[in-house]
């Protein structure tokens, strides 16, 4: 019996029309900007974005690592960001290893946070003894706040406070296109503010490697150089990029079905004993719920042929994709009461 793989929308494997495309690709050395395939793609997400410019990366983590770099000059300037943000949890300490950079990370429900708090979170630019408030980094979708969508208003709010005090901005973007077909927001009315923007690849659009970071042409050509220098750039990687226009041509409408497919998920994972969750807070892919003991649970699940990872002592979540159909949802959420009567009597047991 397949593996029901809930996991993450990472977990996606190329379709044989992607594949037919990245075998068709044609190529170059994208260093010598001679890939058209990747040149093709960087001027797709500059437009999709509405910057200048963009660049292909092999993952949205050196996305957010050049794009720090771009923004923070070593030695103590500070970024401005959800405690739950990507770089904190998830990028073994990118931001003070490649950027010097101070984190100053702030606490809000769904990980979006107001221009409020950035107010108050700015340091005193005339104390020396302070660090220096830099960056706001903003993640759209919010991966750990449950695939959130963060309203256009509230961007524009928070974006206006940070211009207002002279701070560049950063947008996360792993998941926009789940924003954008969620809230019907295009992805250059939500991107084109920031100062530096990009999408994932290898999210839900179902593409194996890839990352493009959008900015102006000045930002991007210097994000060039620390592409070079932390070993981003590739040679002949149109076969990659290929995979992302496929994606963009193919794959993006269809997130929907993910976010339908999340949304019966929560649903009825708020009908089970011993689990909490509000279905009202999903919006798109992303269903995190709350159990006594998640590392128990996620353990009876795999048992049933159900994939979903812990998130925390007591946090599960649940990410649908392109790989997990409706009856998947179906049969997880079947598994489900079983699984959390077990892990009731492990616990009890204990
Ligand atoms: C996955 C993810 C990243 C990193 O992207 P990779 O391509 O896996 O390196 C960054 N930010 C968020 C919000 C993500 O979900």
């Amino acid at each position: 019996m397949e593996v029901v793989n809930l996991r993450s929308d990472t977990q996606t494997r190329p379709t044989a029309g992607m594949r037919r495309a990245m075998a068709a690709a044609e190529v170059g050395d994208e260093q010598r900007f001679l890939d058209p395939t990747v040149n093709a793609l960087q001027e797709r997400v500059a437009e999709l974005l509405g910057h200048e410019a963009a660049l292909f990366l092999p993952t949205g983590t050196m996305c957010n690592g050049i794009g720090y770099r771009l923004h923070v000059r070593p030695g103590g300037d500070e970024v401005i960001l959800h405690e739950r943000a990507h770089p904190i949890i998830a990028e073994s300490g990118g931001p003070a290893a490649l950027s010097g950079a101070m984190l100053r990370p702030l606490q809000a429900e769904g990980g979006i946070f107001d221009a409020a708090q950035v107010e108050a979170a700015l340091r005193d630019p005339l104390d020396r003894h302070q660090p220096r408030s830099r960056l706001v980094s903003v993640e759209q979708t919010t991966n750990m706040g449950g695939g959130r969508v963060w309203p256009l208003e509230t961007i524009a709010s928070v974006l206006d406070k940070a211009r207002e005090h002279g701070l560049r901005t950063h947008l996360d973007g792993a998941r926009l296109l789940n924003a954008v077909v969620a809230a019907g927001v295009s992805a250059s009315d939500y991107a084109s503010r920031f100062d530096t923007a990009w999408i994932d690849f290898t999210k839900g659009l179902g593409a194996p490697v890839g990352a493009a970071l959008a900015g102006s042409r000045e930002l991007i050509d210097e994000a060039w150089r620390y592409k070079q220098m932390w070993g981003g750039a590739m040679r002949q990687s149109g076969i990659v990029a290929a995979a992302g226009i496929y994606a963009l041509d193919h794959n993006v409408e269809r997130l929907a079905e993910d976010h339908e497919n999340a949304r019966l998920l929560a649903d009825g994972l708020a009908g089970v004993e011993g689990l909490t969750i509000d279905p009202e807070m999903v919006e798109t892919n992303i269903v995190i719920f709350e159990v006594e003991d998640a590392p128990a649970l996620e353990a009876a699940l795999l048992e049933r042929g159900i994939d979903i990872g812990a998130a925390g002592r007591r946090l599960m979540r649940a990410v649908t994709h392109f790989d997990v159909d409706r009856s998947g949802v179906e049969r997880a959420l079947a598994a489900m009461p079983e699984a959390v009567a077990r892990i009731g009597r492990v616990t009890a047991a204990r």
